[in-house]
């Protein structure tokens, strides 16, 4: 077993961090497995060293080891791009130079607003014939979005975590209909989200997924990319979110306490581990 805990260094690592991160390292402690790090640090704007830093930091003191080098998303551009080469001249992927504004005026019922997807508004479409590539045509430098209709196929993943546990489906009617074509390029990353953490996944050999419930959409279009390319897809598992009293999740509040904060007025890692309720 090979579980990851993959935090952005945007900022401190609060409780729900420290709650991923436990429950991907004891996971793969119990079964005498790994436990990998990687650095999502894709978002080059956002990205500090200091808040990297302050990961490694947090996680020794949460007395959390994990295996092998770290990975660093902004040292793997090159097989993004490599990726991205392939799947554009197999005619995957179109261009897309739509703003925002351009998506809500090409929805089709504008005053019911656009519908959302995983990643924010349902793209329509608009760039799907006229940015298609070109016999020949070099990788354009603009966002590229996958053509779902193309890339989508039925099929079900293993799913351990408490909500959705068994064999969830995705259907390719589905995806077409309520994921549609996703960006895998944003213009200034050369990457996106979804596509680094599934190449990211198969180069560290992760057999198990510990993430969140608020990204089960998203492992649907992960799965529906692994198929595509060929990658072997990894067992899942949705954890709760922490959550305050008033069922707000701690990571959105405005006063969410850094894990630094916490063990700057004395707690110990025993304490974080009850406080997360592990
Ligand atoms: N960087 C992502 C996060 O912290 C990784 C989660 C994932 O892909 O499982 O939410
Ligand atoms: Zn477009």
């Amino acid at each position: 077993m090979i579980t990851r805990f993959a935090p952005s260094p945007t900022g401190p690592l609060h409780l729900g961090h420290a709650y991923a991160a436990i429950v991907a390292h004891d996971m793969a402690r119990a079964a005498g497995g790994q436990f990998l790090l990687r650095i999502e640090d894709i978002d080059r704007a956002r990205s500090k060293p200091a808040w990297e830093a302050q990961i490694y930091e947090d996680l020794r003191w949460l007395g959390l080891r994990w295996d092998g080098a770290v990975l660093r998303q902004s040292e793997r551009l090159p097989a993004y791009r490599a990726c991205l080469e392939k799947l554009w001249a197999a005619g995957l992927l179109y261009a897309c130079t739509c703003t925002r504004r351009d998506i809500e005026a090409a929805a089709s019922a504008p005053q019911e607003g656009v519908p959302l997807g995983p990643d924010g508004l349902l793209y329509p479409g608009t760039c799907r014939a006229r940015g298609a590539a070109r016999p020949g045509q070099p990788l354009p430098e603009v966002a590229l979005r996958l053509r779902m209709d193309l890339a989508a196929t039925d099929g079900a993943f293993t799913e351990t975590g408490p909500a959705h546990r068994g064999r969830p489906e995705i259907s390719r009617d589905s995806m077409i209909r309520d994921v549609g074509d996703v960006v895998l390029a944003r213009r200034e990353m050369g990457t996106s989200y979804h596509l680094a953490v599934v190449l990211d996944d198969a180069a560290q050999g992760i057999t198990h997924v510990t993430r969140g419930e608020d990204l089960f959409a998203a492992t649907a279009i992960h799965v529906t990319l692994q198929r595509l390319l060929g990658l072997a897809v990894p067992v899942y598992h949705h954890h709760g979110l922490i959550r305050d009293d008033q069922g707000k999740r701690l990571a959105k509040r405005d006063d969410a306490r850094a894990l630094a904060k916490y063990r700057a007025e004395g707690a110990t890692p025993e304490d974080i581990r009850r406080l997360v309720g592990l």
